[in-house]
């Protein structure tokens, strides 16, 4: 047996000793020869590789560079795809830590008070946010309570937008006291003494702190409602800070919404440490890094900030910063549709063209076109993608923020995919 054989065998060998699906073992076969083909669970692919890393074993690396070659059946694929955290805990495994992959800036998030730290709603109670529970450790919250400020206390009667005369009020309907004016003049205050904030995570609903859907209810005390707005505190904070992240906690609980919420968050913190440093180096590195990210978001202005951090009219560095940071906030503005991220992935791919079989460059597309037809997520293409990273050491794209916005961990795992949850077959 030449070496070639002998090696394939031995990986033949530990991928059906080490990736044999749980679930669905039936699915385990393996093919002849380097083109090993593997049906597996993908949840169980990467947990195989979990095991191997915190077992030490050699086959560690191979495990992560066969992530190219595993033909994963449809019906596995489909809504069953291994959990960013599960990538993650492989990834920082054969880093040693997750810093030597990416250093996140923790974000300054202003945040409703009620939300987890204090019992300040009207009745005395507090809100147990998942959401806010998940980000606290990567994330500077500043709490603020807005009723609390305007010195109606705990516990408290209730207040509505209620419209009359007067138009839209915020009142405390069991009371008659109108609280418009004092609210106005808190959040006022209150946003000229925030510094260097990257958004806000404020309670959905209330007439104090919703973002949207704040019901307003029509002048008599009758409950019929006239419409929808967003809480006083809420809208002064949009109107004062427009382009900063805001969302509420149950919008959060949205997986899309939530991961264009912490793109943003932790792309405004990192470029505000650029920007503290003052360096327009640092400013030019900063735009490399985000480059296929902001491509994803918006080419356009992706090329307009390429073009404001190569700085070509030799400007000093606040105003190159202020200009970049305007076009910042315009590029992350709305998130991406499926096609920008198809776009980038096909550009990512391009960088492999020389060193990948075209049986691995037709596996890439025809996987690119299940997520196109939305049978599967975008983490297998970013999968295959991050394989071949290692495999051929392309240091461009693993320092691409594309990859990873924010820490993986802040996504969390649907509930349906968590193997961590209730058992569903205990009777
Ligand atoms: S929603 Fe806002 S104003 Fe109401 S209790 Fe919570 S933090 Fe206070």
């Amino acid at each position: 047996m030449g070496y070639a054989q002998e090696e394939a065998a031995k990986e033949k060998a530990e991928a059906a000793e080490a990736y044999e699906c749980e679930e669905r073992p039936c699915h385990a076969r393996a093919g002849a020869g380097r083109e090993i083909r593997m049906a597996v669970h993908p949840a169980a692919a990467f947990e195989g590789l979990r095991q191997d890393l915190s077992w030490g074993r050699q086959g560690m690396t191979i495990s992560l560079l066969w992530i190219h070659r595993f033909v994963v059946p449809h019906e596995c694929m489909q809504y069953s795809m291994p959990s960013e955290r599960n990538l993650y805990v492989g990834w920082r495994a054969l880093h040693g830590s997750e810093r030597d992959v990416r250093a996140f800036a923790r974000p300054r998030v202003v945040v409703s008070r009620c939300l987890g730290f204090d019992h300040c709603r009207w009745n005395g109670d507090m809100i147990t946010s998942e959401v806010v529970q998940m980000i606290t450790p990567r994330v500077d919250f500043l709490p603020v309570c807005a009723e609390v400020e305007i010195g109606l206390g705990v516990p408290r009667k209730p207040v509505r937008f209620v419209e009359g005369e007067n138009g839209i009020r915020l009142v405390q309907h069991e009371t008659g006291l109108d609280v418009t004016g004092r609210m106005e003049r808190f959040a006022a205050s209150f946003a000229g003494t925030l510094r260097e904030i990257d958004g806000f995570l404020l309670k959905s609903r209330s007439p104090s702190c919703g973002i949207r859907d704040v019901k307003v209810y029509r002048a008599g005390g009758t409950g019929d409602t006239v419409g929808k707005t967003a809480g006083a505190f809420a809208a002064a904070m949009a109107a004062r800070f427009p382009n900063l992240p805001a969302e509420d906690e149950g919008r959060l609980r949205n997986r899309r919404i939530r991961e264009h919420f912490l793109t943003r968050l932790f792309t405004f913190a990192a470029f505000r440490e650029v920007r503290a440093g003052g360096d327009l180096r640092e400013l030019a590195a900063f735009h490399t890094r985000n480059k296929l990210l902001l491509m994803a978001y918006s080419q356009k202005e992706m090329r307009e900030l390429g073009r404001i951090a190569a700085n070509p009219d030799k400007k000093t560095f606040p105003g190159v910063a202020g200009e970049y940071g305007d076009h910042l906030n315009a590029a992350l503005s709305r998130a991406p549709r499926y096609t920008a991220h198809i776009n980038v992935l096909l550009h990512a791919l391009g960088r492999f063209k020389a060193g990948i079989s075209p049986a691995e460059k037709t596996f890439f597309l025809d996987t690119l076109e299940q997520y196109r037809q939305d049978r599967v997520t975008i983490c297998p293409n970013l999968m295959i993608l991050r394989g071949w990273i290692v495999r051929f050491g392309d240091d461009y794209l693993r320092e691409q923020t594309f990859f990873s916005p924010f820490p993986a961990e802040l996504m969390g795992v649907s509930q349906d995919l968590s193997h961590s949850q209730r058992d569903y077959w205990v009777k």
